[in-house]
């Protein structure tokens, strides 16, 4: 083992563990990020797209990510939804526009939707070009010890590695968060998301639609040139089926069901499925660590705030260390620790569990419920502070989010 300490080891260098290498190596630190992925091997096909809203934009931009990636995203112009359980107040309601973040930039959107290839090659790149990083890639993590003021990580090929501080940005099994013991809970919704890209006969004008069905949500996410990008929760083994169906099965299965809502849809590519999961780490700090994103919480992807919350975590850590070595204070400290855990651990429990009691009101055809959800949505569409609430809770643009996501 060699005798240098690095300021952080990241393991993981997905979306949120690469913009976070890139931050702190920005701010001076001295990184090491270990991933699993092998950076010289062509990138494996990736249909997954990305509702990166405004404050993660905002993040993305302060490490200079987003120039790259002008060209393939989505603005998001608003978000629609209909109760499609029921026919009071009418619809669909239009929940909120980008005229409601009243932003005093005239050209901000509530987000953009990025396709999730160019989104990990344009952080690849920034992290090539950052001289205090160090990739250790392809590699796996193994292992951590404590030793006096840093950790001692073992890698799966016999490498070792000192830092000061570990974070996991290394996904939903997380194994940083079960090398430390941190137990998760949560539940298994025993439903998956059928996923996949399509053209659409209507054009979307950059609209997010949802429709709520007793069955779960069906949402269309506008792409680029009037394409969308379809989540469609089923029961789990029934998305699966369909992702495995030829393509002309699935989509004349997904026109029979939704063309009323979408218009006549015509699938582009592979179609994918995942298992919806709500997934909460009991504490997102441990000795010298931190984790990051899918890592300290998996949460329903309703309204596209997954990877959103993970940004929120790279923002809140960076903030946490800027304030760090203003003061002179040290790397991977208790304190330093306390205040990240402060500032994400409850928020992104909450924001979870908002979610998952959103699915949960929505999901059924429960004659109690249906009066009180179609009142809400046709609250939020008719009465404009809440609709401005909405707008910037959902763009994370609202106080007291991070520095980095408010656009300075
Ligand atoms: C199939 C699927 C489809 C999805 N589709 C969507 C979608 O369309 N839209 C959306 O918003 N969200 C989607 N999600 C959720 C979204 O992918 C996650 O919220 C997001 O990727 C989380 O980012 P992350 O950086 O925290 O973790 P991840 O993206 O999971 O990255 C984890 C990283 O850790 C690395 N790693 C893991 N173990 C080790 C180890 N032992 N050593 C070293 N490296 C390791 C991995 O190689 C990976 O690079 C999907 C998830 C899945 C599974």
């Amino acid at each position: 083992m060699s005798d240098k300490i690095f300021d952080a080891a990241i393991v993981g260098a997905g979306p949120t563990g690469a913009a976070l290498a890139v931050a702190l190596a920005r701010l001076g630190l001295l990184v090491a990020v270990i991933d699993a992925r092998d950076p010289e091997a062509k990138p494996r096909k990736d249909g997954r797209n990305f509702a990166i809203v405004t404050g993660s934009w905002h993040l993305l931009a302060s490490i200079g990510v987003t120039e790259a990636l002008g060209d393939v995203s989505q603005p998001l112009h608003g978000l629609e939804a209909i109760d499609g359980g029921t026919h009071w107040f009418g619809r669909p309601s239009v929940l909120f526009m980008e005229t409601d973040l009243a932003s005093p930039d005239p050209d901000e959107t509530l987000g953009y939707m990025v396709t999730a290839e160019p989104l990990q090659a344009a952080l690849d790149d920034a992290m090539a070009c950052e001289t205090s990083l160090q990739r250790f890639a392809p590699a796996l993590f193994e292992s951590v010890e404590m030793d006096a003021g840093h950790v001692r990580i073992s890698l799966q090929d016999g490498q070792t590695l000192k830092a000061r501080l570990l974070i996991g940005c290394d996904g939903m099994n997380s194994p940083v968060r079960n090398a430390l013991g941190i137990p998760v809970e949560g539940r298994d919704y025993e439903k998956s998301v059928f996923t996949a890209n399509v053209k659409l006969e209507k054009p979307h004008e950059g609209i997010a639609r949802q429709l709520f069905t007793p069955d779960g949500p069906f949402a269309t996410l506008p792409l680029k040139g009037d394409r969308a990008n379809l989540a469609w929760y089923m029961k789990r083994g029934a998305a699966e089926a369909l992702a495995a169906m030829p393509t002309k099965d699935a989509e004349a299965e997904l026109n029979a069901q939704f063309s009323a809502f979408a218009g006549h849809m015509e699938i582009e590519g592979e179609a994918g499925s995942y298992p919806l999961i709500l997934q909460l780490a009991t504490e997102i700090t441990g000795e010298r660590t931190a984790l990051v994103g899918d890592a300290a919480r998996r949460v329903n992807p309703l309204a596209g705030q997954g990877l959103n919350q993970g940004f929120r975590d790279v923002a809140a850590l960076i903030e946490v260390v800027e304030d760090t070595l203003r003061i002179g204070g040290e790397i991977g400290s208790a304190l330093m620790l306390e205040r990240y855990s402060q500032a994400r651990k409850f928020d992104g429990a909450s924001t979870a569990l908002a979610l998952d009691g959103i699915d949960r009101l929505f999901s059924n055809d429960s004659t109690l419920t249906k009066p009180f959800r179609s009142l809400g949505l046709f609250a939020a569409s008719k009465f404009s502070p809440l609709r401005r609430m909405l707008a910037r809770k959902a763009s994370a643009t609202e106080d007291g989010v991070p520095d980095r996501m408010q656009g300075w």
